[in-house]
């Protein structure tokens, strides 16, 4: 097996299992190793601490896969790694009204740089990484077998492969093409995900638990969605009774998903679509005096890097304040941030500075997360992103 030897004091990491190793941790390696090739990891004095895919074009150069000298990277590793992950969603499977839900969750599923959704007889395969890539035929036919789904479509048009020296691939990897627009059903409610053009793999999966909560309060509720992609937590708003939903979005064609996600439930058309920046939308409305019972802020990630922190502290902050004075006296806000590097509690302080500017009073009624299909890994804290607050705005 080739191997890197890390710099002296770099192996502290590795011993609590973080599963990255920097380019700048490592002092030499043998010669000759090809870009995506397993190695292992040795400290400086020569001791074997794990082993890993190496990328010597990305800054994080490998990717821990095993800490156990004696686990070779070989078909059944794979094979073993998928029908762990595959098993911790074994609840999400059982469930009679939800059938779209991640099945690997890269890294906190022990399997860096794969991204795999299920969308109910359908996957959809992201992989990150240039090591992903070397195995990926074999995953492919591994996943369709483990799952006997009908095919496996390709989304591998994520930005951060450029970090790998990737280009975009999309397209049909192994099985049946699946059907446009796929039907899937989340906690008994329909959705349209169009898998081979929608955002990420079609479908923001890791809100699943969060619209449920939403919806408690929606009930003969004037909602603001803002963000709305298709509808996620409007259908499920018009569901719980919901007077009506206005939703605010980018995209022309995700907005267009919305009236087919409420035709699909048979939900009354109670839903309005506002087309363009929220930022001006949501100015506009509160000047237009419009008042709601819920907004809803789900924005798409602001900060890709510690660089963006500022830009992005000011964005949250300032569509916070919008949807607190967009709000009737007693109102809901459920906000979201996607953004790694946000944590919870920056997030909090953030949204207390929108509340003095809103010059209104909140209280955090819920605490939410990323389901449990996105699992953290406690190793790996990286791999919690998203999170949000329902908050009672008087
Ligand atoms: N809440 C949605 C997911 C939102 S993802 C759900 O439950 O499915 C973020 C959305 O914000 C995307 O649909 C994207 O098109 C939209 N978006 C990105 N930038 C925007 C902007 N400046 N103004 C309005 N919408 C934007």
């Amino acid at each position: 097996m080739p191997a890197v030897w890390l710099k002296a004091g770099k192996e502290k990491s590795v011993h609590n299992r973080h599963p990255w190793i920097f380019s700048g941790a490592i002092a030499r390696q043998e010669q000759g190793i090809a870009p995506g090739a397993i190695v292992d990891v040795l400290q400086s004095d020569g001791v074997w601490l794990a082993r890993g895919y190496i990328n010597p074009h990305s800054q994080i150069a490998v990717r821990l896969l095993t800490w156990d000298a004696i686990e070779q990277i070989e078909p059944n590793f794979w094979e073993r790694r998928l029908r762990h992950a595959i098993k911790r969603r074994d609840s999400l499977r059982a469930s009679t009204g939800t059938n779209a839900y991640r099945l690997v969750h890269a890294e906190a599923d022990g399997l860096p740089g794969l991204i795999v959704d299920r969308y109910a007889d359908w996957l959809v395969l992201q992989s990150l990484t240039l090591g992903i890539e070397q195995w990926k035929p074999l995953l492919a036919e591994l996943l369709l077998n483990i799952t006997g789904c009908k095919g496996i479509y390709e989304r591998s048009d994520a930005e951060v492969r450029s970090h790998e020296g990737l280009r975009f691939t999309n397209g049909l990897l192994k099985g049946g093409q699946p059907p446009a627009p796929v039907r899937v059903m989340e906690n008994g409610h329909l959705f349209a995900v169009d898998v081979c053009h929608g955002h990420k793999t079609g479908f923001y999966l890791d809100q699943r638990d969060n619209r449920s909560v939403v919806a408690q309060y929606c009930g003969g509720a004037q909602v603001l969605n803002a963000f709305s992609y298709t509808g996620g937590f409007s259908i499920y708003a018009l569901a719980a009774g919901a007077q009506n939903v206005t939703n605010i979005d980018s995209s022309a064609d995700a907005l267009r998903m919305i009236e087919v996600n409420t035709t699909l439930n048979e939900l009354p058309a109670q839903t309005k679509v506002l087309e363009g920046d929220a930022f001006q939308v949501l100015r506009r409305l509160r000047d237009d005096a419009l008042r709601y019972d819920v907004v809803i802020l789900d924005p798409p990630k602001f900060a890709f890097s510690r660089a963006q922190l500022g830009t992005a502290t000011r964005g949250y902050k300032d569509i916070n304040m919008l949807g607190m004075q967009l709000l009737r006296p007693g109102g809901i806000l459920a906000t979201f941030s996607c953004s790694g590097l946000v944590d919870e509690d920056l997030f909090q302080k953030i949204v207390f500075g929108a509340s003095i500017d809103a010059g209104r009073e909140g209280r955090i009624m819920h605490r939410l997360g990323q389901g449990s299909d996105h699992p953290t890994l406690l190793s790996f804290p990286e791999s919690a992103y998203l999170k949000g607050f329902i908050i009672c705005v008087d």
